[in-house]
């Protein structure tokens, strides 16, 4: 069975991704930072409700020793790679006064160095692979990479960063890998419900064409199509129910 490996993949986006990557045929690598339950509950589900097998593998993506051991215990475990997700992420809401460059730079590992790190990694892995529609890697970025972001500019910038970097890749490995970005808009996940309250997602909702907020789901579809679309390379697809439309 063809593998994947979903980073942060024990909570929100993350979690709907592998879960639909399992239903798809996949084997997964579920990376998760901190939340060993929730990424050992990601597992079972996986082998109680799909074919495919799942393990959880604990590693700092911010830390390139611990990414570098990342995949191989990935490729140990299942035998190659196949796909990647560079999903894991953090937030962090605070406005230029107080925010330190120290904070800035910490972000900025976590969120956007961490896909140059992981990519370097399984890059030697993914040229191996013989999935039918070819390699892939997906790269978690945000709508607020084009909007900007006045509560948290290094986010911001860490999501723009992450746009150059997949077409940059999609670039340097050509016919062998394709590498996408997704720009999600409002997803219902812990990172959003931290800063929101009920009034704000209603707000949210109000202003949506869809009139729906997004569901971990809704990412999971999109990244499935970015997996699959064989001519379809260092590309970002906006996923947040037609909130801005360019
Ligand atoms: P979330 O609910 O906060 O989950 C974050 C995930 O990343 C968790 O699995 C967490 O692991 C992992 N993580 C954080 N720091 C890590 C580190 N240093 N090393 C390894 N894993 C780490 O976030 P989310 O809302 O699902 O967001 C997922 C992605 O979508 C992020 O890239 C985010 O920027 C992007 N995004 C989200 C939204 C939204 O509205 N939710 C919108 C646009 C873009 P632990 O569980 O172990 O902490």
């Amino acid at each position: 069975m063809p593998a994947a490996l979903i980073t942060g993949g024990s909570r929100g986006i993350g979690r709907g991704i592998a879960e639909q990557y399992a239903r798809d045929g996949y084997d997964v690598a579920v990376n998760y930072h901190s939340s060993e339950t929730a990424a050992e509950d990601v597992v079972e589900t996986i082998r109680a409700e799909t074919d495919g097998d799942a393990v959880a593998i604990q590693a700092d993506v911010s830390d390139s020793g611990a990414v570098e051991s990342l995949v191989e215990t990935t490729v140990e475990t299942f035998g190659g790679l196949d796909h990647v997700v560079n999903n894991a992420a953090i937030s962090q809401h605070k406005h230029t006064p107080e925010l330190t460059v120290e904070e800035f730079d910490t972000l900025m590992q976590i969120n956007a160095t961490s896909v140059f790190s992981v990519t370097k990694a399984a890059h030697e892995h993914l040229l191996e692979s013989a999935v039918g529609e070819g390699p892939s890697v997906i790269n978690l970025s945000s709508r607020l990479a084009h909007a900007g972001a006045p509560h948290e500019p290094h986010y911001a910038a860490s999501k723009a960063g992450i746009i150059a970097i997949t077409k940059s890749h999609a670039k340097e490995f050509g016919p062998d890998i394709r590498v996408n970005a997704i720009a999600p808009g409002y997803i219902v996940t812990d990172m959003t419900d931290r800063t929101n309250t009920a009034e704000d997602k209603r707000e949210r909702r109000e202003k949506l064409p869809l009139q729906r907020l997004g569901e971990p789901e809704d990412v999971g579809q999109a990244a499935a199509y970015l997996r699959d679309a064989r001519f379809v390379t260092g590309e970002t697809l906006n996923v947040n129910g037609g909130q801005d439309m360019v």
